[in-house]
């Protein structure tokens, strides 16, 4: 049993994937060209949004978003506690504060009454100066836009949404990477969708965002890449991880959300009593790029990862630990108390196998071993 199978991803569609690398090496077009131009047309298209812009990672993805939005030294911005290091590293990358918001327990996404008293706070203190929120559609299940997007109007901010683990997530029907006034999502092989190295790309509607941003991707180009009008930097999708992402797009759509979705139901029967379950609130779809439960306490959750790890069942702690207990950002003073629920969700999760191919015998296999060490 694999934590996500990738391999058995490709047994499925390696015929497919095969010839989109021949094409790619037959053409010797390895940058740019109609595989990325393809790409970024259907993936605009299946988010709903007019411009979808690939480059080099999803970490590069938001760092030229926040370039493009010139956020800087003195500016605050509002960031999920419990993520992923890259959502604030690209903050402070530019110079600006990233400022840690604490989390709804059920959802594990940035809570909106908490990301309200956090932005008067800091307009109170006058010291940074309140610009963006970056809300993280973690373990792919969308953050509530509805609430944050009512915020940050309230208060002048832009949002970008951290869609990294988001792709083919949806509330009410419009997709993941279609919130705020940009998102951006990752490639890397275990997100939802992902390619066979590394890759990202940036949405949105906005057209001369577009336009700035796909000037910064190229070394900050004007006319072209030999005029040059602005510091920008070198960030791109290469052709061969577009002709595979193509294939791949494709199959999220086809069958593997509605597969993730089973195994997550399957789980949630299984265990139910057994452990706190993952929670899709009404109106919610998720892509389910983690399934994630909660044990009683760190002795619980410590000793059932010890327990399935000499079984051979895996497992994944996402995440360990804060973000505001990161040594990256011990030069900035938080207070540990406006963190609870962060603090004990670090303490007492655990990410189980799950991916599109995962079989109803293996999902029977984890969830017995579960049951029989905790009951
Ligand atoms: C993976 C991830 C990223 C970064 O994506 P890379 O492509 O690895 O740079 C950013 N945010 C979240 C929440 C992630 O899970």
């Amino acid at each position: 049993m694999q934590f996500r199978d990738l391999r058995a991803q490709y047994q499925r569609y390696k015929n497919e994937i095969d010839a989109a690398i021949q094409r790619v090496l037959s053409s010797a077009y390895f940058i740019g060209g109609n595989e990325v131009a393809e790409l970024e047309e259907q993936l605009a298209d299946y988010v709903g949004v007019k411009h979808c812009i690939t480059c080099a990672n999803g970490t590069e993805a938001m760092t030229l978003v926040l370039m493009a939005w010139g956020i800087k030294e003195g500016d605050a911005v509002f960031v999920p506690d419990f993520t992923f290091f890259s959502t604030g590293e690209v903050v402070s990358f530019r110079g600006a504060t990233p400022v840690f918001v604490d989390v709804e327990r059920d959802t594990f996404n940035i809570d909106p009454p908490k990301l309200e008293k956090s932005i008067q706070k800091t307009f109170a203190e006058g010291r940074i100066t309140p610009k963006a929120v970056i809300p993280v559609d973690l373990f792919g299940l969308p953050a509530n836009y509805p609430e944050i997007e009512k915020i940050a109007r309230r208060y002048n901010l832009l949002v970008l949404e951290d869609g990294a683990q988001g792709m083919g997530g949806s509330i009410n029907g419009k997709r993941a990477c279609s919130f705020g006034n940009a998102a951006t999502t990752s490639f890397f092989p275990a997100k939802p969708l992902g390619c066979y190295g590394d890759g990202g790309a940036v949405f949105t509607d906005d057209d001369s965002l577009a336009q700035l941003i796909k000037s910064l991707k190229v070394h900050g180009k004007g006319e072209n890449k030999y005029d040059n009008v602005r510091i920008g930097v070198n960030s791109r999708l290469d052709a061969m991880q577009a002709a595979i992402l193509k294939v791949k797009l494709r199959a999220l759509i086809e069958h593997e959300l509605e597969d993730v979705n089973r195994v997550y139901r399957l789980y949630n029967e299984k265990l139910e009593g057994v452990v706190e379950t993952p929670v899709i609130p009404e109106g919610y779809y998720s892509s389910f790029a983690q399934y994630t439960i909660k044990l009683k306490n760190k002795e619980q959750r410590n000793k059932l990862q010890a327990e399935l790890k000499e079984q051979g069942i895996p497992n994944m702690i996402y995440y360990i630990k804060p973000m505001h207990k990161q040594g990256a950002f011990s030069h900035l003073s938080y207070d540990n108390k406006d963190f609870e629920v962060t603090n004990e969700l670090c303490d007492i999760v655990l990410s189980l196998s799950m991916h599109p191919y995962l079989s109803e015998e293996d999902v029977e296999k984890v969830a017995n071993t579960i049951r029989s060490i905790i009951i």
